[in-house]
């Protein structure tokens, strides 16, 4: 192994992100010793078995000691409760970092707990899927992907250019801002985004004119590119919205005004507002594409699922 970044690093939650870390740890020599805790016997279990780490403890304080970073990767509604408990074991020195995807509701949940002598650098990759668990993770989760660092004024820069290095280590690329802009954009970017897709699989699955096999069977025209998003882990996103209250709320004032104006057009037939528009929005989505953040391919380059002759459902 060449010189690894960290000596030791501790990953506190081993779901989707936190296994990803820990495979591009163990896979591109990110540090010599990684512990790992989780909340549940099961779950320590089958980090074990996947060998995401060197040594494993269900008390998050016994995974922490001695660990010159250490990595919350739990829903952000338990960040708190796990940095109180893991507070008196932190090394002086130390790197504390999170992953959730609300920024401003962890600095202050967590932040009260931690001693003065850590440097806190809260993080958010923006990668995932809509799995969780450990067996979920993967090397390549963060390739070419954006994670946001919202370090507190106390935290040294050191400490925030070496966070920086493990998070371009695994692939992605950094940026740094406020936790409050953080939680701003990210609204804007996923959470009501998520809302907007839990609501209409919600109002598909209520329909009474509509049949929920019909809804099933035609899917393909367009719902099932939400379904997709409204699958995503329900603590995760039941968390996010309970903590990013401000941002969503300001956004989604946004968004029902400019529903309210499509509802309009589409009542005064005006062909010319509704054609403007998703002109614009074609845009956006060749820019996103140019920027390497998705497939230029037909149908984000999925095929059609092959048909199994001897099982076809009836129609
Ligand atoms: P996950 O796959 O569901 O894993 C969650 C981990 O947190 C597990 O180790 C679980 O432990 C532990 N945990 C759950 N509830 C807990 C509690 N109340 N107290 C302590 N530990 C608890 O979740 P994930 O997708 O990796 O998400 C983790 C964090 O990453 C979240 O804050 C989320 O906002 C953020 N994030 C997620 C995505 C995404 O797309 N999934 C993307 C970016 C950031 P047990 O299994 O032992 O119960």
């Amino acid at each position: 192994m060449s010189e690894p970044l960290f000596e030791k690093i501790a990953l506190i939650g081993i779901g989707l992100i936190g296994s990803s870390i820990a495979i591009n740890i163990r896979e591109r020599g990110l540090a010599r010793h990684v512990a790992i805790s989780t909340r549940s016997e099961a779950t320590l279990k089958r980090a074990e078995e996947l060998r995401l780490g060197t040594s494993y403890a269900l008390d998050p304080a016994e995974a922490v000691r001695d660990a010159d970073l250490v990595i919350l990767s739990v829903p952000v509604g338990a960040s708190g409760a796990v940095a109180k408990a893991i507070a008196l074991a932190l090394k002086p020195g130390a790197v504390v970092s999170d992953v959730g995807s609300v920024k401003g509701s962890v600095v202050a949940a967590m932040r009260p707990h931690l001693p003065d002598h850590v440097n806190f650098v809260p993080a958010h990759p923006i990668a995932g899927t809509e799995q969780s668990g450990p067996d979920a993770g993967f090397l390549e989760l963060f390739e070419n992907r954006w994670t946001i660092l919202t370090p507190v004024e106390s935290a040294s820069e050191k400490a925030v250019a070496d966070l920086a290095e493990l998070w371009r280590a695994c692939g992605a690329r950094v940026e740094t801002m406020t936790a409050e802009h953080h939680d701003l954009v990210l609204a804007i970017v996923s959470h009501v985004p998520h809302l907007i897709a839990y609501n209409i699989v919600g109002t598909a699955a209520d329909l009474e004119t509509v049949t929920q096999q019909e809804v099933i069977k035609f899917s393909a025209s367009g719902f099932r590119d939400f379904t997709r998003i409204a699958a995503s882990d329900p603590t995760m996103w039941r968390d996010i919205f309970l903590n990013n209250k401000d941002a969503v709320l300001e956004i989604l004032g946004r968004f029902s005004e400019d529903l309210a104006s499509l509802q309009r057009a589409i009542r005064w037939s005006d062909g010319d507002a509704l054609f403007d528009l998703f002109t614009r929005t074609r845009a956006i989505r060749r820019s996103i594409v140019e920027a390497g953040q998705d497939t230029a391919e037909p149908n984000f380059g999925r095929r059609p699922p092959r048909k199994d002759p001897w099982n076809e459902p009836g129609e």
